[in-house]
C-alpha cells in the first residue's frame, strides 16, 4: 500500500517499498515486544544490507592505509577510496571528483569552511548571513568566526510557516556580506528553502554561498551546479551510509585558492624546517589517514540508492508525507509546527496535555522511534515560542500502516489515555 498525493492508500508498482524493508535488517527489530518503526531518520538513518556488506567486504579483502604504500592492498584500498570519491562527485552533479573533500560530517565541513575560506575572506565589519532555520552546526562555527574577526552575523527571519522570507533576505544582502550560509532542509521544520534563489542573491553582492544538505540528499536529487552553491554539505550517515564520514563539495578554484585547515600527513607536497608546500585539492584538506572504509560504505550507499530507483523512492516518500501531514492533522490539540508548502521528511509538533518527552516515551512503548527535544535548532523553535517538539521525520522505508499506528497511538493520547 502506498499513499497517492491526496493522502490516501493506492497500490504503486514503482516502489515496491516491501523488497526495499527487506534491504535494511534492522526494520526487522522489535522493541518493546512491537515491531520498531523507526521515524527518526533525520536524526540518523538506517543501514541497507549492502552497505553492511561492503564494509565486512572492505576489511575483509582490501584493508590498508590509502596512496602511500606500493603494494597490492594499497592499491586496492585507494582505488575503492577514490572510487567512492567519484561517486559522491556523481551523486551531486560536481564537474570533478576533486571538488569533493571527505570529511567526519556535515559539522567538520562547515567547520573546514569558517576556518579556511572564513579565515581568509572574512574581517572586522564584514557580515555572515545565516537563516533562523539552522541546524547548531551551521550557526556556531560562524559565530566563533564572528568572534575571532569581528565580523556580523545577519539573520534571515521565517514567516509563520516556516518558510524564509525572501525579501528580508535581499534587504540583509549588502557588499559586505561575504558568506550566506543556508540549509537545503530545515532538520526541525522539514522546510525545503528557495536555495536557487537565494544562491543567485548572495551572488549578486559578490557573497559566496554554503548550502548544509544534510537533510536534503536522502530525499531527493540534488545538483550543486544547477544550484550554482560554492559549498555543498552533507553527512553520510543521513544517506543511509556510515558514521563518521561526509562530503564536503566546493568549487575547485574556490577550493584550490583556499589555505589548509588541518595539517599533518597526506596534505603535503613537500615539507622541510624552512618551508612547507600543500597537495592541491582534495588532499590539501585531508590530513591525517581518513574513515577510508567508511568512505566506501558511503559509495556503496550511493549506489544502493541508484540501483532501488532514488527518484520513485522520493517520490514515494513525498506522497507518504502528505499522508502522515494529513492523520496527524486529525488529532485533537496536536499542533503543527512548519507547515511550508515545500516540505520534506519532518514532522514536528506539539500535543495539548503532554510534555514533548511524554509523547516520545508513549510512542517508544509502542516501538515507533521519534526524537523529541529541540533537535539542535534552538532559535528555530523560539520563533514559534517553543523549547521542544516531537519529531517523526519519514524515509522511504517508511509505510502507510507505520504512520496509522503513529496517529492512532496519539489519538488514543488526546483521549486522555496514557
Ligand atoms: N545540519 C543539519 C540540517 C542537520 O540536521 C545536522 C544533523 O542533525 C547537521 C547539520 C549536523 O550533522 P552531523 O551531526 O552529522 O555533522
Amino acid at each position: 500500500k502506498a499513499p497517492d498525493a491526496a493522502g490516501q492508500p493506492v497500490a504503486r508498482v514503482a516502489f515496491d517499498v516491501q523488497a526495499v524493508r527487506r534491504d535494511f535488517p534492522i526494520l526487522a527489530e522489535r522493541v518493546n515486544g512491537k515491531p520498531l518503526v523507526w521515524f527518526d531518520n533525520a536524526a540518523t538513518t538506517q543501514k541497507p544490507q549492502a552497505v553492511i556488506d561492503r564494509l565486512a567486504y572492505f576489511y575483509a579483502h582490501e584493508n590498508s592505509n590509502i596512496h602511500r604504500a606500493a603494494h597490492e592492498l594499497a592499491a586496492r584500498a585507494t582505488d575503492a577510496y577514490e572510487g567512492a570519491r567519484d561517486t559522491v562527485a556523481r551523486f551531486l552533479g560536481a564537474k570533478s571528483a576533486q571538488e569533493i573533500v571527505f570529511v567526519r560530517g556535515a559539522t567538520e565541513a562547515i567547520n573546514l569552511v569558517a576556518n579556511t575560506y572564513g579565515r581568509q575572506h572574512i574581517g572586522e565589519g564584514d557580515e555572515i548571513v545565516v537563516s533562523l532555520l539552522e541546524h547548531h552546526a551551521n550557526i556556531v562555527p560562524w559565530q566563533q568566526l564572528a568572534a575571532a574577526t569581528g565580523a556580523k552575523i545577519r539573520v534571515i527571519p521565517v514567516d509563520d510557516s516556516g518558510q524564509i522570507l525572501l525579501e528580508e533576505y535581499a534587504k540583509l544582502l549588502n557588499p559586505r556580506t561575504k558568506l550566506v550560509a543556508l540549509t537545503q532542509v530545515s532538520n526541525a521544520l522539514g522546510t525545503v528553502t528557495p536555495v536557487r534563489e537565494i544562491v543567485a542573491l548572495a551572488h549578486g553582492v559578490g557573497a559566496r554561498v554554503l548550502v548544509d544538505g544534510a537533510q536534503a540528499v536522502s530525499h531527493f536529487r540534488v545538483n550543486v551546479q544547477a544550484l550554482d552553491a560554492d559549498f555543498y554539505v552533507f553527512s553520510g550517515h543521513k544517506v543511509f551510509a556510515p558514521t563518521g564520514i561526509g562530503a564536503l563539495y566546493g568549487k575547485l578554484e574556490l577550493l584550490e585558492s583556499l589555505p589548509p585547515w588541518q595539517g599533518g600527513g597526506n596534505m603535503i607536497a613537500d615539507v622541510t624546517f624552512e618551508k612547507t608546500t600543500y597537495q592541491g585539492a582534495p588532499a590539501r584538506f585531508e590530513a591525517g589517514t581518513g574513515n577510508i572504509a567508511d568512505a566506501v560504505g558511503l559509495g556503496a550507499a550511493i549506489d544502493y540508492l541508484e540501483r532501488i530507483g532514488f527518484d520513485a523512492a522520493g517520490r514515494y516518500e513525498h506522497d507518504l508525507l502528505r499522508y502522515a501531514t494529513h492523520g496527524l492533522q486529525t488529532v485533537p490539540g496536536l499542533r503543527l509546527i512548519g507547515t511550508a508548502r515545500d516540505k520534506a521528511s519532518v514532522l514536528s509538533f506539539v500535543l495539548a496535555g503532554y510534555r514533548t518527552e511524554e509523547v516520545g516515551a508513549a510512542l517508544n512503548r509502542e516501538g515507533i522511534a521519534v526524537r523529541s527535544g529541540h533537535h539542535c535548532a534552538q532559535p528555530i523553535l523560539r520563533r514559534f515560542g517553543l523549547e521542544a517538539t516531537v519529531r517523526p521525520s519519514l524515509a522511504f522505508y517508511n509505510t502507510c500502516e507505520e504512520v496509522d499506528l503513529l496517529v492512532a497511538t496519539l489519538h488514543r493520547l488526546a483521549r486522555g489515555q496514557r
